[in-house]
């Protein structure tokens, strides 16, 4: 093959350069001094990851300094949202750093919004502060910039190296080059993987002129469960799937207009709904539903059946709130920092939220690990906190030894949010240093094979299309290639009947999913025949692939958690009920990468905070 190979030798080599990757590489610095740090993404760390276009708020900020806030609130607060089931000790790990990197993002310039009487950051909720954050990113990526030794940008990586003189340890990654081709091998220590949460898994509700506009960043392709998953590693909670209530089309934010303009919703005929199915959430759940805050999955149950009782749509009343110059500003201004797309399809619609309530509507599912919901990589805790069966060695390493992860990749902690998966990417760094000076002198190995067979590998689709393209004419329908586009519809569908999507209002049941599981299993062996025409295609055939190999895993999940868990994010049809008695558990999987054969298993939830 006449692909040029670019081989770079590191210590610590960061997965996707995002808020858990830059968190990790600027830490790695402060702990390896002499250690060589080097960061490979697929898009340009300035203006990469769910962050690309800004946030108006840091949603997780404690002001333990003012007494604001404890950690232990913070692990009652997520557990809670995440009705009783996370990682505790992860949790409140983070929680009792994370006001440091926040500290770290004024330092660097990052400017805040500040309380007049005060003069502490503006409050926006319990947890969150307003920042003037559009280039919260660009802010980010200087501090990686000034801590790594490179910084590859344009780097899809598709696989992991693995070491082939100790089982179950990593090596590095391989991955190509989406401008120039050039296929590139990572041989590192350690890996990081901060490569971002799994948007475009589930049919999104905007499709043809639509496409591509999601709530979750459209990029975020399920590389960081994918990348685990090929190598052996554990995963849980991957059926903790999100789904969002949020304005309706430009999947615009709808936290600010809660907390900081005090807007609230009503349906079709101005009612207030939320009280009308009390009894039926409470008859599902039980006592979770008297829990204060509600639970955002069951605030969903209640949108989902209000609509589903035909007294939709859903509106925020915005009418009240923006008769106030400033707080209209301030509705107008979050979107323009994070989401700039709402403004411009409410111009589009005739909407002015001034004179008319503009309606909401319930997204379609994401994976995450960072945001409300944590689905992830099964990882090792902290020392001083973690609990036998939450500990293995080294902080936020995962089952695959030098194996670490931060922000979305990491499952079991909830409303990390950006500061929270800066925070994890530190952590996973510091303990990934500390993994590396253990090792001492020890030799790795890595194939020349290994590398040959995944350089075939990745560039197959692109032969694949050399070759089928001769057998038509004209068109995008070939006998022998599937497109890329074609493979994701092909996927989303799938998943939205199967597996709980919009389509079936988010029900699924054991017969849905098993058959799903076959549909996925089926797609397996097609995808192998994606053809790419270019090297831009090349990137969105591996990005698919990467989110089928996710879908998986959350199909999986789903059928083995035999309950219905968060109403409001998802269904099992044939458990409607929450049951304490037998899944107040973490649900575990663990594909194995010879047979593609996956093991399920639950682990117990400890409660470390009261
Ligand atoms: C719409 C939206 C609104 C949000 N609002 C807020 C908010 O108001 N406040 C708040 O605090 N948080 C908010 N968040 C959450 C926050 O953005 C995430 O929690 C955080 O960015 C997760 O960090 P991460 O490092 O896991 O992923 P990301 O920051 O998404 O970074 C992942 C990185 O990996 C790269 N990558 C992916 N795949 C590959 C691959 N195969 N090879 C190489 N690189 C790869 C990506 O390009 C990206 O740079 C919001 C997120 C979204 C999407």
């Amino acid at each position: 093959m006449g692909i040029k190979t670019v081989y770079e030798d590191c210590d610590i080599l960061v997965v996707g350069g995002g808020m858990g990757g830059t968190g990790a590489a600027y830490e790695a610095r402060y702990w390896g001094r002499d250690l060589k740090i080097v960061i490979a993404e697929k898009a340009n760390i300035d203006r990469s990851g769910a962050v690309a276009q800004g946030l108006y708020a840091i949603n997780c900020y404690m002001g333990t300094q003012w007494g604001e806030n404890n950690p232990e609130d913070h692990v009652r607060y997520a557990r809670n949202d995440l009705m009783g089931l996370v990682r505790e000790d992860l949790a409140f790990d983070m929680a009792r750093h994370v006001d440091s990197a926040v500290h770290k993002f004024e330092e660097w310039g990052l400017p805040f919004m500040k309380s007049a009487e005060t003069g502490r950051y503006l409050r926006e909720g319990k947890w969150q502060i307003m920042i003037h954050g559009e280039s919260f990113k660009p802010i980010v990526a200087n501090a990686a910039r000034n801590s790594a030794d490179k910084i590859y940008n344009r780097i899809m990586v598709t696989h992991l190296l693995m070491d082939e003189s100790k089982d179950n340890r990593v090596s590095g990654a391989v991955g190509f080059n989406v401008r120039t081709g050039d296929f590139h091998v990572f041989r590192a220590k350690a890996v990081i993987i901060g490569a971002g949460g799994a948007s475009h898994i589930f049919k999104p509700r905007s499709v043809g002129e639509g496409m591509g506009r999601t709530w979750y960043a459209p990029w975020s392709s399920g590389s960081a469960y994918a990348l685990s998953l090929q190598a052996g590693a554990k995963m849980t909670q991957m059926e903790n799937r999100i789904v969002l209530a949020r304005f309706k089309d430009g999947y615009g934010p709808v936290g600010a207009y809660f907390l900081h303009l005090k807007t609230y919703t009503q349906n079709a005929y101005g009612n207030e709904y939320e009280t009308t199915w009390y009894e039926d959430t409470k008859a599902m759940v039980g006592e979770y539903i008297d829990h204060q805050p509600t639970p955002t999955c069951l605030r969903n149950h209640a949108f989902v059946k209000e609509v589903a009782a035909g007294r939709g749509p859903i509106h925020m009343v915005t009418k009240e709130a923006f008769q106030d110059p400033h707080l209209e500003e301030v509705g107008w201004e979050n979107f323009l920092g994070m989401t700039v797309s709402q403004a411009v399809v409410w111009a589009s619609q005739d909407i002015d939220p001034k004179y008319i309530n503009p309606e909401l509507t319930t997204s379609e599912p994401y994976v995450m690990g960072s945001h409300a919901t944590c689905s992830g990589a099964w990882c090792s805790g902290p020392e001083d906190l973690s609990p036998d069966e939450y500990y293995w060695g080294y902080n936020r390493m995962m089952t695959v030894d030098g194996l670490f992860g931060a922000g979305d990749a990491i499952g079991g902690t909830a409303h990390a949010f950006s500061s929270g998966s800066f925070t994890e990417g530190r952590l996973a760094a510091k303990a990934a240093v500390k993994y590396i000076k253990d090792l001492r002198n020890e030799k790795f190995s890595v194939s020349d094979k290994q590398i040959n067979d995944f350089k075939q590998t990745v560039y197959q689709p692109l032969e694949n299309y050399q070759v089928g393209r001769n057998e038509i004419v004209s068109g995008t329908v070939s006998p022998s290639y599937l497109l890329p586009t074609q493979g994701l519809q092909r996927l989303e569908k799938c998943m939205d009947e199967y597996v709980g999507g919009i389509s079936v209002n988010y029900m699924t049941n054991d017969k849905l999913l098993e058959r799903g599981i076959e549909l996925l299993d089926i797609m397996e062996e097609d995808f192998e025949h994606l053809g790419a025409e270019d090297l831009h295609q090349l990137q969105r055939a591996w990005e698919l692939k990467h989110r089928l190999l996710t879908s998986q895993s959350v199909a999986q999940h789903t059928l083995f958690r035999e309950e219905t868990r968060w109403p409001g994010y998802y269904y099992r049809g044939d458990h409607m009920k929450l049951d304490d008695e037998n899944w107040h558990v973490l649900t575990l999987s663990r594909r194995d990468p010879e047979t593609g054969e996956w093991a399920m298993e639950k682990a117990p939830v400890y409660h470390i905070v009261d």
